[in-house]
């Protein structure tokens, strides 16, 4: 069976580094705000060319907390409306819902799964704070005209950069794009801890300061509290993990980035709609590859029946989740459509060259 992620085989790419790491931080009797969070921060902002990086207790939090801020700081405030993609993870609806924030959806382009950059302006209020972002799948989504867009409404552009990470836009690296940026180091993302962790990124003094103080209880003295914060740190452990997985991170996209092209190139098949390269090929790479079908559950089940581990990124809309009942009679026919269709193909560093031509010819016998 080809496994759609092997992360076993992941880690134990870098064994001996991470088992020295971890031993020296067990030793060491520190565990948390400590030199290796110091240390994976230094070197997550100089890889992202961003002047801060604040380790965080996961991806959600990261983006909660850039939110909150803008909140604290005084530039939102409960009520006022975020753009956001309708196809997005449910964590970045959550970031907004969870600060009182209105989540307002936007349909993505069906050939780049992300937003439809062209259908922002005409819901932009005197209400709106924000274009929210999301690189889905691992691709930018970004251009001049967005810029422009968000400069002339006085609104702030963030990213959500847990799929991204490496990924370039006209040479700046995502998470460098907008005003602030949340990543994910969830185990299955493309940089990946070995439990939960997360990061922000921003030039912006005054966010970065609220933010570190709210991930720790809203203190920026030990036992001053300016906001009525919360507890999310990121630990020794996972920061010294990822600080030496972030060293391969480059080498490791640009492997998923092979098995792409591969795909794209030889999978023939006119029931498989396939993703559509971007012109600049570091605009993307590859969290998860991401084909269609008009009968999904098919060739789900064929590709299962051939040893083809395969998931569904994401099987449930936000708009249709109980969660947002509020929301379950609007209608977003792309997102929809979407959601119906897609199927993710196993993509990784380590899957093997054969598996990669298996699943090709799977796919073409389909
Ligand atoms: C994974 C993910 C998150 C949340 O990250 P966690 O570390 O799991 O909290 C947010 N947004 C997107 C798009 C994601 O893929």
């Amino acid at each position: 069976m080809i496994k759609f992620l092997d992360l076993q085989k992941i880690n134990l790419l870098h064994q001996a580094e991470i088992e020295q790491k971890l031993l020296d931080v067990f030793r060491s009797g520190w565990y948390l705000l400590g030199n290796e969070v110091k240390l994976f921060e230094k070197n997550l902002s100089a890889y992202t060319g961003i002047k801060h990086a604040i380790g965080v207790a996961n991806g959600l939090d990261a983006l909660r907390l850039i939110f909150r801020a803008y909140i604290e700081i005084g530039f939102m405030k409960k009520g006022d409306e975020v753009i956001v993609p309708a196809n997005t993870y449910i964590a970045s609806i959550l970031a907004l819902s969870d600060n009182g924030l209105v989540p307002v959806l936007v349909e993505p382009d069906i050939n780049t799964y992300n937003i439809d950059i062209s259908k922002i302006e005409e819901k932009i209020t005197p209400k709106t704070k924000a274009i929210f972002i999301v690189h889905l799948q691992g691709r930018v989504v970004f251009s001049a005209k967005l810029q422009a867009l968000a400069a002339a409404h006085n609104l702030k552009i963030v990213e959500d950069n847990a799929q991204a990470i490496g990924a370039e836009w006209n040479g700046l690296k995502t998470g460098n794009l907008g005003d602030a940026a949340g990543f994910s180091f969830y185990p299955g993302k493309n940089l990946g801890a070995l439990g939960d962790a997360g990061a922000v990124t921003t030039n912006d003094d005054e966010l970065e300061q609220a933010i570190r103080s709210l991930a720790n209880y809203g203190s920026s003295e030990k036992y001053v509290n300016i906001y009525k914060g919360l507890n999310s740190r990121l630990d020794e452990i996972q920061a010294a993990v990822l600080d030496i997985k972030l060293k391969y991170i480059d080498g490791e996209n640009a492997y998923r980035r092979d098995i792409a092209k591969k795909f794209i190139s030889e999978i023939n098949n006119p029931k498989i709609i396939l993703p559509e390269n971007p012109e600049d090929e570091k605009e993307h790479v590859w969290h998860v590859f991401v084909i269609r079908s008009q009968n999904r559950a098919a060739l789900q089940k064929y590709l299962t029946d051939n040893g083809i581990q395969n998931l569904i990124h994401y099987p449930i809309p936000p708009h249709k989740q109980k969660a947002y009942k509020e929301w379950n009679e609007l209608s977003f026919p792309i997102t929809e459509r979407i959601h119906d269709e897609v199927l993710s193909l196993p993509i990784s560093p380590v899957l093997e060259k054969e598996d990669v031509d298996l699943i090709i010819d799977v796919l073409n016998n389909y």
